[in-house]
């Protein structure tokens, strides 16, 4: 399957782009300011609403919650989407975000400050190979991970984000469905473990959170042992093996509020740090450890593509008005059709 393709077109790309988000971050506070102003007054003349992951830099993140924007995980961003009275939608994350916000609201515009963000579990499972894949199963049920392309969740039966997952696979067991499913392979083998149902997996990595490392981990549990260990089921079975509490960002966030705990150890993209501090300000968190210096680039816990969407690009998008999102409609039609199952699966 894909794996070379995903490890070799993402060592490259990284690269890339972590050398881009360094020089995003050089920029002074004055210019920050100025361009937080800018942005507001063009929010506010484009009458548009901004919808930001929990994975992009902070001040974006501050910007969307003082503007009533929205932060939030995939499945929220996209529904906050559909219910806002805005006619144009700026979405501050990935491209498969984008392209969820603009299938569930087709009459709506959705720009985003760069299209080159993608994903590289998106990358790493191109339509027509995974169709090939299902095509050996014709009597599986198609489940796939929110970050896929528009054209794979049109092949798909169900469309679920790491929040909902757990209870789809259970329900669909319970049906006796035998599931194909994709791409991410820790977060499948995870729903196996969890579900103990009757699935193949797509071969397919999150190159952020297949960096967090056992030994690493390990040793950390050991120095803060009154650490509580928040783990995004992305992580390799190892490392979700050591955790306190596995889940979704959302999930974790709600677990690091409602916990006793005041120390926490997470395994999840360090954007997540901003929601996390700025909730509990009486609580200690630390990132889990990666795997440090390799060969290519520097281990970290951050993702090169959520890292190119900065305040700069952000004013330039709500000026020009460009970087739109264009969903095959006959594609939209059928992907449509599986992320409704999960929207209404709880309503
Ligand atoms: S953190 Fe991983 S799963 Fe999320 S967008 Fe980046 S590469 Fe994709």
């Amino acid at each position: 399957m894909n794996d070379t393709l995903t490890n070799t077109v993402s060592t490259d790309l990284f690269k890339q782009h972590q050398e881009r988000i360094h020089k995003n971050n050089l920029v002074s506070e004055k210019e920050n300011q100025a361009l937080k102003d800018s942005i507001k007054e063009l929010l506010k003349k484009n009458n548009a609403t901004l919808i930001a992951h929990y994975y992009v830099d902070h001040q974006i993140q501050a910007l969307a919650e003082e503007v009533n924007g929205c932060v939030s995980d995939s499945l929220e961003m996209a529904k906050f989407g559909k219910l806002s009275k805005s006619n144009l939608l700026v979405v501050a994350g990935v491209k498969f975000m984008g392209e969820t916000a603009k299938i569930l609201s087709p009459e709506k515009k959705v720009i985003m400050p760069t299209l080159e963000a993608t994903c590289s579990l998106d990358i790493g499972c191109p339509a027509e190979d995974f169709k090939n894949f299902c095509s050996q199963y014709p009597d599986r049920e198609i489940v796939v991970y929110a970050n896929t392309s528009a054209k794979v969740k049109a092949l798909a039966d169900w469309v679920v984000t790491s929040s909902i997952a757990v209870e789809v696979i259970e329900y669909l067991d319970s049906l006796d469905k035998k599931i194909i499913w994709g791409p991410d392979k820790h977060l499948g083998s995870y729903l196996q473990t969890q579900t103990d149902a009757d699935m193949v997996l797509w071969d397919g990595s999150c190159i952020v959170h297949d960096e967090f490392k056992f030994d690493g981990l390990q040793k950390m549990k050991k120095l803060h042992p009154d650490a509580e260990v928040l783990v995004h089921p992305e992580s390799p079975k190892e490392v979700v093996g050591l955790a306190d509490m596995v889940g979704s960002t959302s999930q974790i966030l709600n677990s690091a509020k409602n916990s006793k705990s005041k120390k926490f150890i997470v395994a999840t993209d360090k954007g997540i740090f901003y929601q996390l501090l700025k909730n509990n300000p009486n609580k200690e968190f630390y990132e889990a450890p990666t795997a440090g210096n390799g060969a290519t680039c520097k281990s970290c816990s951050q993702c090169p593509w959520m890292g190119l969407n900065s305040l700069k690009n952000l004013e330039e998008v709500l000026k020009n008005l460009d970087n739109e999102i264009y969903v095959d409609p006959q594609v939209s039609l059928q992907a449509n059709k599986s992320l409704s199952r999960m929207i209404n699966f709880k309503s």
